[in-house]
């Protein structure tokens, strides 16, 4: 008996902005739905006459699905906020599901946003199931997420492409500004799951719209002096040279969503105007903050953080007893930054504890895993950094994947320094690529970093990049 396949577009809530001519996310999608000739129906989360509705959840779209949908084989699911499905790797993806009488067919190690998801009747039936009471909203990979919660009960069937790129790490749709222009570049250079590598190698400055995290070095004083750090080694304080009231709003109105994080290679709470800096972290809520700290100064803030709900704040703890933190911080801080998480926890204060792994703290593993257990997925181990050769290489392991791609901080993050220059990272100690801020501004800083991205692309690794053991690491 012949398939009867139907495709299904969730309506998401960024799809109706213009991307090229007129034509928005939703109606290339549409499009490209319409073009493989199968009915389609179309779920919105927005009470809308023209649409079927769903309240937003996994469950709501499919019962809705079960309800309007009666006779098909096979679901194909799209999302309106997703312009860039190939519809080649789609057909693809289709007749291999049907030929080996899949459950569930993915493309994997394609970016997100190139390829939709394909299921059979039993599969969705199965879901809907599982998916009773679950609440959550529905997202891209929310079907993918049910699939593996079980995933050895299903017949799956896996493209992938010829060459890996899961390097590019991007997902590729219109819900954010970053997301946005990202996507819109790719559409208007005519991008597909094919051709992606030989576009990027021409043109690489595409995938930098925008960065998505931000650090900014309030101050290069730090009232610490831990082994693994390069602070003892420079010790040259001074506090951000810029204001930080414009450089805040500079940022926001240029980047509207993202990550920012106070770090560096002082210690942000030793800023003297920290009460203006929590203001402006209360004034930007679409902005979420990190703060990283040795924890030592927080006592005083506690009470203030409370209320803040866009603020993580990451705690540097690196030893499991008073002796060993002392040696290994250069402080005699233990009792009072223990008691400090603790008073954190009890406010509810979103924070994380971070120990960095190296043969000065690796004894202290095991004790600090077990002190803080309670605390579960808040607990970030971090590799040795040894800031491109700056510092002696005490790592413990080597995590660098095999084959060398171009740096992820190059692409998606920035650093500015308390001098007032931005550099794609802190590895840059002595400022070989940073740019003046007082003289530039962020974007034009930002875009002048581009020759140095296209370089990696070229595999040429100029200065600190050749020697650096932190390109591979991901922030958000
Ligand atoms: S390769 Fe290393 S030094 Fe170069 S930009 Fe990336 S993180 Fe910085």
């Amino acid at each position: 008996m012949k398939n009867v396949n139907v495709s299904v577009i969730v309506k998401k809530k960024y799809s109706d902005k213009q991307i090229i001519d007129n034509r928005t996310s939703f109606d290339i999608v549409l499009e490209k739905v319409r073009s493989l000739n199968y009915p389609f129906y179309i779920f919105s989360e927005s009470q809308d006459n023209d649409y079927l509705y769903f309240d937003g959840s996994v469950n709501s779209l499919l019962k809705q699905i079960d309800f309007h949908i009666k006779k098909f084989n096979n679901i194909i699911f799209f999302n309106s906020d997703m312009p860039l499905y190939d519809i080649e790797l789609t057909k693809k993806m289709i007749s291999a599901h049907e030929s080996n009488l899949a459950d569930f067919t993915f493309a994997e190690n394609y970016p997100s946003g190139f390829s939709p998801y394909v299921l059979n009747r039993a599969t969705f039936k199965k879901l809907f199931l599982i998916s009773t009471g679950n609440n959550s909203i529905y997202e891209y990979n929310t079907l993918k997420a049910l699939i593996d919660l079980d995933i050895n009960s299903y017949d799956v069937e896996i493209l992938s492409p010829e060459e890996d790129l899961r390097f590019i790490r991007e997902t590729f749709s219109t819900s954010n500004k970053r997301s946005f222009l990202l996507t819109k570049n790719f559409f208007i250079n005519d991008i597909n799951s094919n051709n992606i590598l030989e576009k990027l190698k021409e043109k690489p400055e595409i995938l930098r719209p925008l960065p998505s995290y931000i650090t900014i070095e309030l101050s290069s004083k730090c009232n610490q002096s831990c082994v693994f750090c390069p602070y003892p080694k420079i010790k040259k304080d001074s506090f951000i040279k810029l204001d930080i009231i414009k450089l805040l709003s500079e940022i926001s109105s240029w980047i509207e969503e993202g990550y920012i994080e106070f770090s560096g290679i002082g210690e942000p709470f030793t800023y003297p105007d920290f009460e203006t800096v929590l203001d402006l972290i209360r004034k930007n809520p679409k902005i979420h903050f990190i703060i990283e700290t040795n924890g030592s100064l927080l006592k005083p803030w506690i009470e203030k953080l409370k209320d803040i709900n866009n603020l993580t704040i990451i705690v540097l703890i690196n030893a499991s007893n008073k002796e060993d933190y002392k040696r290994i911080h250069g402080a005699d801080d233990f009792n009072i930054v223990e008691s400090n998480i603790e008073q954190m926890i009890k406010n509810k204060i979103d924070v994380y504890l971070q120990f960095v792994r190296c043969r000065d703290t690796e004894t202290n593993l095991d004790g600090f895993i077990k002190r803080w257990e309670f605390m579960k997925d808040k607990i970030i181990i971090r590799k040795y950094n040894d800031f491109s050769g700056f510092l002696e290489d005490k790592k413990i392991v080597d995590l660098s994947p095999l084959n060398r791609f171009p740096c992820w901080k190059l692409q998606r993050n920035i650093f500015i320094d308390s001098q007032g220059y931005l550099r794609p990272c802190y590895q840059d100690i002595n400022n070989n690529f940073g740019f003046d801020l007082n003289i530039l501004s962020i974007q034009e800083a930002w875009e002048n970093l581009n020759h140095l991205y296209k370089r990696h692309w070229d595999n040429i690794f100029d200065s600190v990049c050749n020697n650096c053991d932190e390109w591979y690491v991901f922030d958000f």
